[in-house]
């Protein structure tokens, strides 16, 4: 069976490299007659593997030494909650910035745990655009600010860092990290489910900054406290073990690809391709403001909506797989995270143009 263009926002296409090397540690790994799946995850094999894994991401990151790189369960949806719980105390105020789906759902959280300040929104947008700065009404005594840099459904994305003074700055990074490089020290904590740019689902990645890491609330589970995991090599109790050695098999292969740098040039030009294609047409559009479109997810419409599940289905019939938009925006959706060739983004644009001269 050939493999396909997997334009699915998550979980999403994994590199063919990776996957051909772990079917190659099937069923022995290491020479040991057993899976990675099979061992403990306390015996040295295992843990030179974890220790692999983090020391490649501070590579490809440039993670400052005063920062711990954390591995834990729950999704980012979950770092809704323990965000909350461990950087805030009961009657706090956080600034939340609202661009999208998945900021909403981490407002909703944090609303369980502090009183939260909306600093800006732009859902009277229908989240097609980003806040300018100068208009944010950051609170004062907040204890975080929380942003979502890149917003997978309706597909915008922050091009700029937001200056928030002396106030940790917190990102939910689940569909743009190591999709370019970023500058680590401006943030107190970022977190990221793995099924997007990092692996499979089951793991999930906090970069935080030491200082932030002691001040979860007395009655926080262990479990969804920072400290017990940083203080654990990851290990409190077992970690996903299997999605852990992917995940370091995936960040091996970025680091052999040049890195965070030779992946945004890449990254970008797809991006761009794609966006120029839409724009260039009246048969295509994508509604998002042009300063804050993201480099990973580019929703798009067509013109007469009924054509839809024809374009599904002849995009299907060629391998171009899961390019249905998300059913609160409509339409199509190409995510085009790290592991999707600029082969497929071209295949792609060639098989839209041909729609449209077939169909506009
Ligand atoms: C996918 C996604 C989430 C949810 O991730 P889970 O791992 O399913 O909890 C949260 N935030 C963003 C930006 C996402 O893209």
């Amino acid at each position: 069976m050939s493999r396909v263009y997997n334009f699915s926002a998550g979980p999403a296409a994994l590199p063919p490299e990776v996957l051909q090397q772990v079917r190659d540690d099937i069923p022995s790994w290491k020479n040991s007659g057993m899976t990675v799946m099979e061992v403990s995850h306390r015996g040295k094999d295992f843990i030179a593997t974890a220790e692999k894994a983090e020391q490649d991401l501070r590579d490809l990151m440039s993670i400052p030494d005063n920062y711990s790189v954390l591995f834990l369960q729950g999704g980012a949806t979950m770092q809704f909650a323990m965000v909350p719980l461990n950087l805030s105390k009961p009657g706090d105020t956080v600034d939340y910035v609202q661009t999208g789906s998945w900021s909403k759902k981490a407002i909703g959280e944090a609303k369980r745990f502090c009183d939260v300040n909306i600093a800006a929104d732009s859902s009277e947008t229908k989240f097609t655009d980003i806040p300018a700065e100068d208009s944010w009404q950051l609170s004062k005594e907040a204890a975080y600010v929380h942003i979502t840099p890149n917003e997978t459904i309706a597909g915008v994305e922050y091009h700029f860092i937001p200056e928030v003074g002396d106030k940790p700055l917190v990102a939910d990074m689940s569909s743009n990290i190591l999709s370019r490089p970023i500058d680590v020290a401006r943030y107190g904590l970022i977190y990221a489910g793995a099924q997007k740019n990092i692996g499979p689902a089951g793991i999930t990645l906090v970069i935080v900054r030491n200082d932030l890491i002691n001040h979860h609330r007395p009655e926080t589970p262990t479990l969804l406290t920072y400290e017990a995991f940083a203080s654990s090599g990851s290990m409190t109790n077992t970690p996903p073990t299997f999605a852990w050695y992917v995940a370091g098999l995936v960040f091996e292969h970025l680091k052999n690809r040049g890195g965070l740098d030779a992946l945004a040039e890449v990254n970008g030009r797809k991006a761009e391709k794609l966006y120029a294609t839409i724009d260039s047409s009246s048969f295509y559009s994508n509604p998002v403001q042009k300063h804050c479109r993201s480099l990973m997810n580019v929703p798009f419409v067509l013109a007469d909506a009924e054509l839809d599940p024809l374009f599904l289905k002849q995009a299907e019939a060629i391998g171009l797989m899961n390019l249905k938009g998300h059913r609160s925006v409509g339409g199509m959706r190409a995510s085009i995270y790290n592991a999707m060739p600029e082969d497929g983004v071209d295949a792609l644009i060639a098989f839209m143009q041909n729609f449209e001269k077939e169909n506009g």
